[in-house]
């Protein structure tokens, strides 16, 4: 698959490189645990060149250390962000645990930009991987750099705020030393951090990668060299991504930006709806007007993507009788599904984190954050109708 192709084609078409050869029209999927070792000569090579992190070996010895049908997701992932190479993990939290013990082995010292994903968070502000964290602002990314800086890590869109993150600021802040960026919300159909000048793009592919709900998973699309210390990682810690995993990743990303796609345009239709409502206090959308100060959209992300977080009025009180009243939309943590999902980020995905941290991320109470679906937005609406009129009633 040639990367000059546009999205949408490479989309369908990408990680399916050796179908040809093999004649067939779907993706094989190989469940071994091991592999036959015919030579042994080539099979002790082979191991070596794995062990030390190589994408590729004449023999994949232990699904621990390579599975092509992972591979093949991998390899459509890279394309699509236009990277040499991805790394995809049994989660999102596994991508992100390889990238910071990777970066440990460099310098202990990283630098991180608020608000992060709930699980993101913990894990940094527990010190659990020995790893000392300064948090920044976008402005304070320089100054917070020190010698022994090895990562920096920024959201963005950021969770569950759906801020906008300058991604260029941050790495001409951030100089040297690698920048990653968790693009989960953005899929790489709306923004591909490497154009931007970063060294690590993380998704948690549970989400819109997957997109249907029923697989967990994580990847970060990165340069061979990176890969290298990441593959390493993975086969020691064994983090390693389950072949129905990668399936079902591979299949789904044929149909990422139709979904995508799709899904930003009803946002953009409900976010406006939300703004202009009596019973929302405010709407966190970066498609809204004043909703991306920087004017990012265009320049980094080609849409705000499809989802979107508010804040009713009533606070606590009001936020439980909205997701009482629901009928369609399922409350739930999780997102970039098929069907439409709504959940409480102060008592659900962004309870781990401490609590000064999360009011001066704009957490509050009230916020519900939505990620939209691919059902019919008039649907969508009256649904979402019912929660707001249910919480203005005090009754
Ligand atoms: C869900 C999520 C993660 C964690 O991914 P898992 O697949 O649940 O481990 C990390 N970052 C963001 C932005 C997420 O939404």
């Amino acid at each position: 698959m040639r990367p000059t192709m546009r999205p949408a084609t490479l989309a369908v078409h990408a990680g399916r490189e050796d179908f040809e050869e093999l004649g067939v029209h779907a993706a094989p999927l190989d469940l071994s645990s091991t592999y036959p070792i015919p030579d042994l000569d080539e099979g002790t090579a082979s191991l070596d060149a794995l062990a030390g992190g190589d994408e590729n070996a004449p023999n994949a010895v232990y699904s621990r250390l390579r599975n092509p049908t992972v591979a093949r997701f991998e390899q459509a992932l890279a394309l699509l962000e236009g990277t040499e190479t991805s790394v995809a993990f049994a989660s999102g939290m596994a991508a992100m645990t390889a990238c910071l013990l990777a970066a440990r082995m460099r310098g202990g010292h990283v630098v991180a930009v608020r608000p992060l994903y709930g699980g993101t968070d913990h894990l940094l502000a527990t010190g659990m991987l020995g790893l000392e964290v300064t948090w920044a602002t976008v402005d304070t990314v320089r100054e917070s750099c020190r010698d022994d800086t090895s990562l920096v890590v920024i959201e963005t869109p950021a969770n569950p705020t759906c801020e906008l993150v300058d991604i260029a600021e941050v790495v001409r802040q951030a100089g040297d030393i690698p920048v990653l960026v968790d693009s989960t919300f953005a899929t790489p159909v709306l923004q591909r951090p490497v154009e931007q000048g970063a060294a690590m793009v993380l998704h948690s592919a549970t989400k819109f990668l997957g997109g249907h709900g029923d697989v967990l998973a994580g990847v970060v699309a990165t340069s061979e060299e990176h890969a290298h210390s990441l593959r390493q990682v993975r086969i020691l810690t064994g983090g390693v991504l389950h072949p129905l995993g990668g399936y079902l990743l591979h299949r789904g990303l044929a149909t990422l930006p139709v979904r995508v796609l799709h899904a930003q345009a009803t946002t953009q239709l409900i976010a406006g709806r939300l703004a202009g409502h009596p019973a929302v206090l405010r709407t966190y959308y970066a498609g809204l007007p004043g909703g991306d100060p920087r004017g990012l959209i265009g320049r980094q992300m080609d849409g705000a993507g499809a989802v979107l977080a508010f804040d009713v009025a009533g606070g606590y009180d009001a936020a439980v009788r909205f997701l009482d009243a629901l009928q369609l939309i399922t409350v739930a943590v999780s997102l970039g599904s098929v069907d439409t999902l709504i959940q409480h980020p102060a008592g659900l995905t962004h309870r781990v984190i401490e609590q000064e941290a999360r009011t001066s991320s704009g957490i509050g109470p009230g916020m519900l954050r939505l990620s939209v679906g691919l059902e019919d937005v008039d649907d969508l609406w009256e649904d979402l109708e019912r929660g707001l009129r249910a919480a203005a009633n005090r009754d």
